[in-house]
């Protein structure tokens, strides 16, 4: 018997003013209650929006994330934002090693393993990605590069630490392209990881670990995605931005 939650999170990135966050949250919390109650809802909104957006969510089902977080504690890193600012705005979990991250801003596993690190002690969930590119999945590599990038941060934390952490899979060939991964591909990945994880962890952890799938899922593709048996839900990044779409993907368990 497995604990883990399914989960759907809206990842806004750098989308939306504050006002118009605001009232897209708004919208994501009045049609929350058509999704069953087990279900996890979260929206990762721009830093400039946590607060703002904190008073909408705080004392419902909607939870609230960041989309990054700085390596450091905190001191002379211009423009960074630490996990203790994050934490103080009421939001719950940071997204961290997001392709766009990794691929424009260039975030290594190195850089990842000291942002989990800070975002699990200031008491932050975190949500890592890890997935191919386009030239790998071609080249035949996208297991060898997901199971490392797993690896590579994953394995520098407990057990413990493992019931804070959800992994999501985002080929980023699927991410903003219209493609999707097939139900298929996607499983085959999700099963990767968590045999990895059971590898590392145990099989108990593995089985309890919430694995996201993300890269142009939407509520036309969301049902056959989800009802795969390591697909525990999705990173949403397009169609995140509509409350419509968004609780349509998450009425698809
Ligand atoms: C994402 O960037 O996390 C994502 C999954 O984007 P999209 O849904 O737009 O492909």
């Amino acid at each position: 018997m497995n604990m883990r939650k399914n989960i759907v999170a809206g990842n806004w990135k750098m989308n939306t003013t504050v006002p118009e966050g605001v009232q897209l949250a708004k919208d994501v919390v009045a049609k929350a209650a058509e999704v069953p109650a087990e279900v996890g809802l979260i929206v990762a909104t721009p830093f400039t929006h946590l607060c703002a957006v904190a008073g909408v969510v705080e004392g419902t089902r909607v939870e609230l994330s960041a989309q990054n977080c700085a390596d450091k504690e905190k001191g002379a890193y211009t423009g960074e934002v630490s996990v203790d600012m994050i934490k103080s705005t009421g939001a719950g979990w940071t997204i961290l090693g997001h392709s766009e991250r990794r691929q424009y801003y260039g975030e290594t596993d190195a850089k990842l393993v000291e942002k989990v690190k800070l975002a699990l002690a200031a008491g932050l969930k975190v949500i890592l990605c890890v997935g191919e590119n386009l030239e790998e999945r071609e080249a035949g590599k996208h297991f060898d590069v997901v199971k490392a990038q797993t690896e590579n941060v994953l394995f520098n934390f407990t057990a413990e630490d493992m019931k804070n952490i959800v992994v999501a899979y985002e080929p980023v060939w699927a991410i903003g392209t219209g493609k999707t991964a097939t139900a298929e591909q996607a499983e085959e990945i999700h099963a990767c990881i968590r045999k990895v994880l059971a590898g590392k962890f145990g099989a108990q952890v593995a089985d309890d670990t919430t694995i996201l799938y993300g890269g142009s899922c939407k509520p036309s593709n969301a049902r056959e995605l989800f009802a795969q048996p390591d697909i525990d839900g999705g990173l949403i990044g397009g169609a995140a931005l509509k409350a419509d779409d968004f609780i349509g993907i998450a009425l698809s368990f």
